[in-house]
């Protein structure tokens, strides 16, 4: 079973930019109202450059239960993120979490 639900550590680490084009008002998935600009081509999941770090979408409890609210319609990054890789462990150290076997 995945360690995600538990997780979430990746959600409030990291800046999660993507293009425009994954925007829900750009024929994309992602809502508008979650993201921020960043440039004419690029934009930003809200909170995720805020200090402390915390995606918008985010719901729960780092490391005790998470969900991400637009789980379907999450951005490119979010998809490809890898659960037990390098920038998991980096994510995981941050909260004091335990880097997954
Ligand atoms: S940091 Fe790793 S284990 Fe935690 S939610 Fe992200 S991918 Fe899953
Ligand atoms: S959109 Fe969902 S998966 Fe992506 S950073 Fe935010 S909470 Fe995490």
């Amino acid at each position: 079973m995945s360690a995600c639900t538990t997780c979430g550590a990746c959600c409030a680490s990291f800046r999660v930019d993507f293009s425009v084009e994954e925007r829900e008002d750009h024929g994309g998935t992602v809502p508008e109202g979650l993201c921020v600009e960043v440039t004419e081509r690029i934009c930003r999941m809200r909170g995720t450059d805020h200090q402390p770090v915390r995606c918008a979408a985010l719901t729960g409890k780092i490391g005790t239960q998470v969900a991400c609210g637009i789980y379907e319609w999450r951005s490119s990054p979010c998809r490809e993120f890898e659960e037990g890789s390098q920038a998991c462990h980096k994510a995981r150290m941050r909260h004091n979490l335990p880097a997954l076997n």
